[in-house]
C-alpha cells in the first residue's frame, strides 16, 4: 500500500516535495524533475505497485482512473489539441528507474516514432 522507501509513495503522500499539478483519490501527478519535452509529467497511483508487471495488483478502477486523469491533465496543461504521448516503462530494457508504477505524459513538441 505505502512503501516508506519509495520516492513516489512519499511524493504522493506529501512527505517529499514535488511540483504537483493534479491529485484525486486514486492518483497524483507532478512535473518530471528531468523533463524530456516542454510538458513532461508523471502520474502515479497512490497505492504502491512496482510496475505493470505486478499485474496481480492492478485493479480496473485504478487503471481507468489513471487514464481519465491523463486526459484531464492533458487538457489542463494545454496539450490536448496538439497531442501527447503516454509512456509506461517496465523493467531494465525499457529504462525503468523508479519502481513505482508511473505514466509519463509528454507533450509540447512533435514525438518521434518508433521511440528510441
Ligand atoms: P522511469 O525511468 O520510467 O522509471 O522514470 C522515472 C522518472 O522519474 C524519470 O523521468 C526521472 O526524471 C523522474 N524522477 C525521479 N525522481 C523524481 C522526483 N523527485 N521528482 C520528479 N521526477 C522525478
Amino acid at each position: 500500500m505505502f512503501d516508506k522507501n519509495c520516492i513516489f509513495c512519499r511524493i504522493a503522500a506529501g512527505e517529499i516535495n514535488a511540483a504537483k499539478i493534479y491529485e484525486d483519490e486514486h492518483c497524483v501527478a507532478f512535473r518530471d524533475i528531468n523533463p524530456q519535452a516542454p510538458v513532461h509529467l508523471l502520474l502515479v497511483p497512490r497505492t504502491h505497485i512496482t510496475s505493470v508487471d505486478e499485474h496481480s495488483k492492478l485493479e480496473a478502477e485504478s487503471l481507468a482512473a489513471l487514464l481519465r486523469a491523463s486526459a484531464h491533465i492533458a487538457q489542463q496543461e494545454g496539450i490536448k489539441e496538439s497531442g501527447y504521448r503516454i509512456v509506461i516503462n517496465s523493467g531494465a530494457d525499457a529504462g525503468q528507474t523508479v519502481f513505482h508504477l508511473h505514466l509519463h505524459i509528454l507533450g509540447g513538441r512533435t514525438m518521434n516514432w518508433p521511440p528510441g
